[in-house]
């Protein structure tokens, strides 16, 4: 099974380092390795793989879904002033985030470690959302933020998750089960 994740990875490079099949590995026999450009891959362990075929189902980019309106509702908005100082753009993702907290429930954003490394992590409070505020232009890695939002939901809380289109895509994969 780690063949066909290893022809995304290193030969045709399709794979976007979204880290569904890592989430969804069972047995843990995926990690993300980066490659000689900085680039996040997953290797297999092929020793522990069982071969269940998880990852491969799990895989947006071996099964893409379509599913954008020909129509969208469109929205435009703006935070006020000292939210817009401290995030990049408009300041959507505090104002959202901020009324998810109020409701009990969880956000998940990228932020900097210590290293300057990006890594996703859950913010529980208001006063940690500087933390995931702003643009990392750096490729992040998502841990195993799918299944702890995965967990959040099946216990019936509010999820808020931010991140990269290919990050999204993650994530309603492993959310959708299989
Ligand atoms: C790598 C990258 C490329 C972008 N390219 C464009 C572009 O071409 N055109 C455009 O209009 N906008 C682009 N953006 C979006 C734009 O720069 C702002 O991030 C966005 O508009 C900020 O909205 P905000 O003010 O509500 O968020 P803020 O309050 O600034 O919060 C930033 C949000 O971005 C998320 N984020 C930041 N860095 C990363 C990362 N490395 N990986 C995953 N999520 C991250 C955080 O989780 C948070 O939710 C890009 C963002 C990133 C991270
Ligand atoms: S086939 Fe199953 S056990 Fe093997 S790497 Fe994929 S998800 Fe893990
Ligand atoms: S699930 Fe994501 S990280 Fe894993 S092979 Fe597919 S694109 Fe790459």
């Amino acid at each position: 099974m780690g063949n066909i994740l290893k022809v995304l990875a290193e030969e045709n490079k399709l794979c976007t380092g979204c880290g569904a099949c890592m989430n969804v590995c069972t047995i843990n026999a995926i990690t993300m390795q980066s490659d000689q450009e900085g680039f996040a891959y997953p290797r297999v362990q092929e020793e522990k793989c069982i071969n269940c075929g998880l990852c491969e189902r799990h895989c947006p980019v071996l099964h893409p879904e379509y599913n954008n309106a020909d129509r969208p509702e469109c929205y435009a908005m703006m935070a006020q002033d000292e939210e817009r100082r401290t995030s990049s753009s408009g300041g959507f993702v505090p104002v959202v985030a901020r009324w998810v907290l109020r409701k009990g429930g969880s956000v998940y954003g990228a932020a900097w470690d210590e290293d300057w490394n990006v890594h996703h992590i859950e913010i529980a409070n208001e006063a940690e959302l500087y933390r995931i505020k702003g643009s990392k232009y750096l490729q992040g890695s998502v841990e195993q933020s799918y299944q702890l939002v995965k967990r959040k939901l099946e216990e019936g809380k509010w999820v808020l998750f931010t991140g990269l289109p290919c990050q999204v895509a993650g994530l309603y994969s492993v959310l959708g089960g299989g």
